[in-house]
């Protein structure tokens, strides 16, 4: 760990401090707005290296064009912060410009891990996460990689992403922190209304429930789908644009559960697409 928390926006810099910083080291994308689940990230990082690097860029090229790119909540101030209290060593926050300059034209792209779910409902999402990732590793080296199990498909899709390119470094998944009523910690939240937060909690709550069928033998992936659609039946602020019962590690839609699954959903609560997910076995 530095003395004090280095903070760097340009290339030159980057590669300058990242050279005093001790091995292994952690890094912990974000795009900024920072949360207990994002510290939650940086605490486990602390904890397995001797150093921890964070980045804060949003990423304009993983939002659609009629998505929130400007309007998603910053807070520089705030995020330095939160980041100095958490003993973060560098923080790395390049402008749009710097990763992607005039001329720009290199891609990555993992190709079936991203055609579900997410991918499917916002398309180009992934090549623009799995393109600024790759560029984030690139550029700082990490020995050890941090992401949340809240963006569950995110997660799998970077862990392919790793071992496709040979990155020389590892992911590690880290569980959803929630606020006490169930919903999982969003910079998103931001945009709920009084009445809006209120009923989004129904979304973990139609997870968890239909989590309980799981635990008392249901395997039957509809049944557990129909379940959280029923919950969240009663809850008209939201409305659900997709259930998913899926293999953990394919993303493939299920018609019995013999393995790890992932049941997973997005929803709208107002005009605020909220995702959430639960492991089952
Ligand atoms: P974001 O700033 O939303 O891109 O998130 C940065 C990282 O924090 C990603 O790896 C997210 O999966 C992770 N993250 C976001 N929310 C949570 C949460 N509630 N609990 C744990 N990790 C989270």
């Amino acid at each position: 760990m530095t003395e004090s928390m280095m903070i760097v926006n340009n290339l030159d810099e980057l590669l300058y401090a990242r050279r005093f910083l001790d091995r292994p080291l952690g890094l912990v994308p974000t795009m900024g707005y920072l949360h207990a689940g994002h510290i939650s990230l940086i605490q486990q990082a602390r904890q397995e290296c001797n150093s921890v690097l964070v980045s804060i860029f949003v990423n304009p090229t993983q939002f659609g064009p009629n998505e929130d790119f400007t309007s998603y909540p910053r807070n520089t101030e705030g995020d330095l912060h939160l980041l100095e209290q958490a003993g973060v060593d560098l923080v790395w926050m390049p402008s749009p410009e710097v990763m992607y300059p005039p001329g720009y034209q290199t891609w990555v792209e993992v190709d079936n891990l991203t055609k579900p779910l997410e991918g499917s409902m916002r398309p180009g999402h992934f090549r623009g996460v799995t393109t600024v990732v790759a560029k984030l590793f690139n550029a700082t080296r990490p020995d050890r990689a941090y992401f949340g199990q809240k963006d569950a498909q995110q997660a799998a899709v970077l862990r392919q992403m790793t071992r496709d390119l040979s990155y020389p470094l590892d992911i590690i998944v880290c569980p959803t922190l929630r606020e006490t009523d169930g919903l999982a910690m969003s910079s998103r939240n931001t945009y709920l209304d009084a009445q809006q937060r209120q009923a989004a909690p129904v979304l973990y709550r139609a997870l968890s429930a239909a989590r309980a069928d799981y635990e008392a033998g249901q395997r039957d992936a509809e049944g557990l789908r129909q379940k959280v659609k029923a919950v969240l039946a009663g809850e008209p602020q939201v409305s659900l644009q997709y259930i998913s019962c899926a293999d953990y590690d394919t993303l493939v839609e299920l018609e019995q559960i013999n393995a790890r699954a992932l049941l997973s959903l997005a929803a709208f609560v107002g005009k605020t697409r909220l995702i959430d997910n639960v492991v089952l076995g």
